[in-house]
């Protein structure tokens, strides 16, 4: 019988689970939100999300994409979204619930980008930069066709890295982050203060419809925040010598007005380095699956 694999992704709003085949294929799935009254009531859901899931399967290993930051030595995470949960021993839990010792932890992007390398949009790639671009901005490397984690486990964390002659203020205590100026609620903020009659609660969709109708406000707020994005990944590029960088999150999924300036500004920003094989960004393609799917492969491929 094929090996399977148990894939958990928690994210921002929920945890999503799902029995994964040794070529990707998921076999049962299931989510739980992230919102909870206290610790031990989400542990409850969770611990029933699983059961459920694996049923009667025999799965030989369970690997966990988390939002970060995440402590991979002592097995714990600290989901900045997930209050409830502070240096919470994800692994021993799940290892509790499964019977499985073989559990892997992975940041959320790295488990998605490692699921795109394996099956998506990375697939023949073995130097790739995964970007989500969504509340805020995540990343996740394989080099050399493997895992990069890094000195604490916490490679690729690029949206915290500086883009010069930004003053912008950033949640992490940081000035000119790249995140600050190219996340959703930065460019959305952006375009509020620059005039563009928004509400106080309006998303980064509300930004892409102004600027498919034309609002030149929405527009210079969506070209500052790719250009932020193709300054970071252009540099990565060159840094690496990547042959991939992949992206993907709520606001990547804005279509042409965010795709077009974005490609033509990797293009501009890439362009001095020719021996970058790397032609453009390239969409994720695995859908709102590929981190329990690259949670979970991972996890086999360390079997
Ligand atoms: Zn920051």
């Amino acid at each position: 019988m094929a090996e399977l694999g148990l894939g958990i992704d928690i994210g921002a709003t929920k945890i999503a689970v799902g029995l994964v085949t040794p070529n990707g294929h998921v076999q049962t799935r299931g989510e739980i939100p992230t919102k909870a009254e206290s610790s031990e009531k989400l542990v409850k859901e969770l611990q029933l999300l699983i059961h459920e899931v694996t049923s009667n399967n025999e799965i030989s290993s369970v690997g966990i994409g988390s939002a970060g930051p995440i402590d991979v030595q002592r097995g714990t995470i600290s989901p900045v979204n997930i209050s409830i949960w502070r240096d919470f021993p994800v692994v021993e839990l799940v290892q509790d619930i499964t019977k499985i010792k073989k559990v892997s932890l992975l940041g959320d992007v790295v488990a998605l980008v490692y699921g795109e390398f394996k099956l998506g949009a990375a697939r023949g790639k073995q130097n790739i930069l995964g970007l989500v671009v969504s509340t805020g901005i995540g990343g996740g490397l394989i080099l050399n066709g493997e895992v990069y984690n890094g000195s604490t486990w916490n490679g690729g964390y690029i949206g915290h890295t500086l883009i010069g002659g930004s003053d912008k203020k950033c949640f992490c205590g940081g000035v000119g982050c790249i995140e600050a100026v190219s996340s959703g609620p930065s460019m959305t903020k952006w375009a509020k203060d620059n005039g563009l009659p928004i509400s106080n609660d309006a998303k980064f969709e509300d930004v892409a419809k102004a600027a498919r109708e034309g609002n030149a406000i929405a527009i210079e707020a969506i070209r500052l925040g790719v250009d932020a994005i193709a300054f970071a990944a252009a540099n990565a590029s060159a840094l690496l010598d990547l042959d991939a960088v992949i992206l993907g999150g709520g606001v990547a999924e804005s279509g042409e007005i965010f795709w077009e300036p974005l490609q033509d500004a990797f293009s501009r920003r890439k362009a001095h380095n020719k021996f970058l094989s790397i032609k453009n960004l390239t969409p994720c393609h695995l859908g709102t699956s590929a981190g329990l799917i690259g949670a979970a492969l991972y996890s086999i491929s360390q079997s």
